[in-house]
């Protein structure tokens, strides 16, 4: 399998029968963006920003993003790079905010809230973005989002950046697509309003499994809890899925899930094309998808939906997958 897997950067990302599926990386260094390339990486699926705010008093400058974002976006070309806007608080780097203690940081302060409380800081991480944009595939995600409003505001936020850039007279794409990650229960729930009004869902099951299971996800003692199998977690899924394709809406799953093969299968079988997932686990999830047709991978999830529990459906996938594995 070493070999099949060096080699597996030549070959197309699709299932037994042909269908192709695209693989993209998640990024946190810049220096990623070039391992993710060299892994036959379809572009970043998840570039997660926040990472520039690591280990600092105060926000990094616009430039200093652009300069970063440029050279991601310039290393990918012509290949998507997906920015997420700051994920911050929760567990990550809430230092260079000074946001106030939390009793409940996971469910507090975080991601998109802390970013429409700050529009200042917010607007020049946009227009770092916007800037980044004239130099190749740029897309905008935004984390963490509960509610429709919150992506009508980062739309007129990103809008104002856009005239902001414009009006220096820098460059910027005429048409930057906006879409969000579906990580918080109520935004799976109420996601065809979403795929009406985002360009594309990106599923986040790290926080879809934290939230909708009410289970840590950093709490060791209850990791048995967190299982991306659990049989609500699927149904969420499918919901968004087919959302995605009511309204031509791409999705894609950007949580480690992805990189899970059994998981991988069954979401193939739950019709996801586009998975996203840290670039080192890319040959494997591409040799694993090609050793099964979709035909094969649905049945197997249309049993795995009728499960009633997280075992129930881990018996089921392994059963049914594992010796093709
Ligand atoms: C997720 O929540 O699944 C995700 C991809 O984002 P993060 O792990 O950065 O919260
Ligand atoms: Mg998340």
């Amino acid at each position: 399998l070493g070999k099949e897997l060096s080699e597996s950067r030549h070959r197309a990302a699709q299932s037994k029968d042909g269908v192709k599926v695209s693989l993209r990386a998640n990024v946190e260094l810049p220096a990623e963006a070039i391992l993710a390339r060299d892994q036959g990486a379809d572009g970043i699926g998840l570039y997660r920003t926040e990472f520039l705010y690591i280990d600092r008093s105060s926000p990094p400058s616009e430039d200093q993003q652009f300069e970063i974002f440029r050279a991601v976006v310039e290393a990918l070309r012509p290949k998507p790079v997906t920015l997420r806007t700051f994920d911050i608080g929760g567990d990550k780097f809430v230092s260079t905010f000074q946001v106030p203690p939390e009793m409940n940081p996971m469910l507090g302060l975080r991601a998109v809230r802390l970013a429409l409380s700050r529009p200042d800081v917010f607007l020049e991480h946009l227009r770092a973005m916007v800037r980044a944009s004239a130099y190749g595939d740029v897309r905008i995600m935004i984390p963490m989002v509960a509610g429709l409003g919150e992506l009508r505001q980062v739309r007129a936020l990103l809008h104002r950046a856009q005239e902001q850039v414009r009006a220096r007279g820098q460059a910027c794409a005429d048409e930057i697509p906006l879409g969000v990650m579906i990580e918080v229960p109520s935004a799976a729930i109420m996601v065809d309003h979403f795929a009406r009004e985002a360009a594309f869902l990106s599923l986040g099951t790290n926080d879809l499994i934290q939230y909708a299971l009410a289970v840590d996800r950093t709490s060791r003692s209850l990791a048995y809890l967190a299982s991306p199998f659990d049989p609500s977690i699927l149904r969420l899924i499918t919901k968004v899925i087919q959302a995605g394709q009511d309204f031509g809406r791409p999705v894609s799953l950007c949580g480690a899930m992805a990189s899970d093969p059994l998981a991988a299968l069954l979401l193939l079988g739950l019709g996801l094309r586009d998975f996203s997932m840290e670039a080192a686990a890319i040959p494997e999830i591409k040799e694993t998808l090609r050793r099964i047709t979709v035909a094969e991978a649905e049945a197997v999830a249309a049993e795995a939906l009728a499960c009633a529990t997280a075992e129930e459906v881990e018996c089921c996938v392994a059963a049914a997958f594992a010796p093709d594995l």
